[in-house]
């Protein structure tokens, strides 16, 4: 098995490739999907959808160390008007609350804009995870607090530390300093502002192959010295588990750590998160309108199960509320200790 995980080491952009490092029974580790049948689950089933995470396209200002995207400066993916107008379409679904645009860095295509304004047309909520540092990329962007404002979008955002060394590190040279100067100017304009009902949350996960410690706690310690050192605030913080798949995926074998990383998630394997993971009411759309039942298994190119629509252009939402979920073994990403999700833990 160590011996194949070199071998695939070499070539693991291809998300066949990924899969591949992900199965691993012989290892006897046990299979996601077997192990939530030991606590009463044939499989796991949709309980509707809620949020609808939209993939704008991979391209981004960063390159950080532990992108599950793989997205850059050099990536072209990038969601088209025709596309974006199958999105609108999809979501005048009435269960539909929340729409999360994601990317790569989401302000990067050229329709985001328009896209948020005509989102906000349906009475949804918007989200945008905004990386920071693109406010700052180039001045066409520097009016994206006011912006977000407008339109009363949630704002959340990766800040993996409250120190320069540990930011920097893993986002890249200067990234920490950008942020705090991005944060400073959503502040100014009321982001993270008690009472000001404008919502900005950080996201934190963890540097090396280990789990997130209690958000609790964390986001008290975030709260304190935010506020001590640079004046900022912020409402919620979110502590997420590195998946392993992509860019994490590729370190994790570079530093040969992958087995242990996976032993310690299936060894915190928490039963009390499967009710609660993401994928039970979230569709994900990628950049070219596929459907997949969450961003991670998107990265897998694991679509939705055929039973259910597969692309925007059939968007079935009765077949996709009940639909059965794709299982990996990366789901014990989800389900380790507290639980994880684009919005923290889950756990119950
Ligand atoms: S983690 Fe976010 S900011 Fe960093 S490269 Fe990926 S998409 Fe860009
Ligand atoms: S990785 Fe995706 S499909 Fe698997 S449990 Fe998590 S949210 Fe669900």
């Amino acid at each position: 098995m160590i011996k194949s995980l070199k071998v695939l080491n070499h070539n693991l952009a291809n998300a066949d490739n990924q899969l591949a490092v992900l199965q691993n029974e012989l290892n006897g580790q046990p299979f996601f999907s077997n192990k939530i049948a030991t606590f009463g689950y044939t499989g796991l089933q949709a309980t509707g959808i809620e949020v609808f995470q939209v993939n704008v396209g991979k391209m981004c200002n960063q390159v950080c160390k532990h992108c599950h995207v793989d997205a850059g400066p050099d990536r072209k993916e990038m969601m088209t008007l025709e596309t974006m107008q199958l999105c609108l379409v999809a979501i005048q679904n009435p269960t539909i609350k929340t729409v999360d645009l994601t990317g790569g860095a989401p302000e990067l295509n050229p329709n985001f804009r328009w896209f948020v304004q005509e989102i906000k047309k349906l009475g949804k909520h918007v989200i945008v995870r905004c990386n920071l540092t693109i406010i700052l990329a180039n001045k066409k962007f520097n009016d994206l607090p006011e912006f977000f404002k407008l339109y009363e979008v949630e704002v959340v955002s990766s800040l993996p530390s409250f120190t320069p060394d540990r930011t920097n590190s893993q986002r890249g040279d200067g990234v920490f300093e950008d942020s705090i100067t991005a944060l400073k100017m959503l502040n100014a304009v009321g982001y993270g502002v008690e009472n000001s009902g404008l919502i900005l949350n950080l996201v934190y996960n963890p540097a090396g192959a280990f789990l997130p410690p209690s958000q609790a706690a964390l986001q008290a310690e975030y709260k304190t010295e935010l506020f001590k050192n640079y004046g900022i605030s912020f409402n919620n913080l979110f502590a997420i588990t590195n998946m392993p798949i992509s860019r994490y995926l590729d370190y994790l074998l570079v530093s040969g750590n992958y087995l242990k990383y996976m032993d310690k998630l299936i060894a915190a394997f928490n039963p009390s998160a499967i009710d609660n993971v993401m994928c039970r009411n979230t569709i994900s759309i990628s950049w070219d309108g596929f459907l997949y039942d969450c961003d991670f298994n998107q990265m897998l190119d694991l679509k939705v199960k055929p039973t259910a629509s597969q692309h925007l252009s059939e968007f079935n939402i009765q077949l996709l509320n009940t639909r059965n979920i794709v299982l990996k073994q990366h789901c014990y990403g989800c389900t380790a200790g507290a639980g994880s999700s684009c919005g923290g833990a889950v756990a119950g």
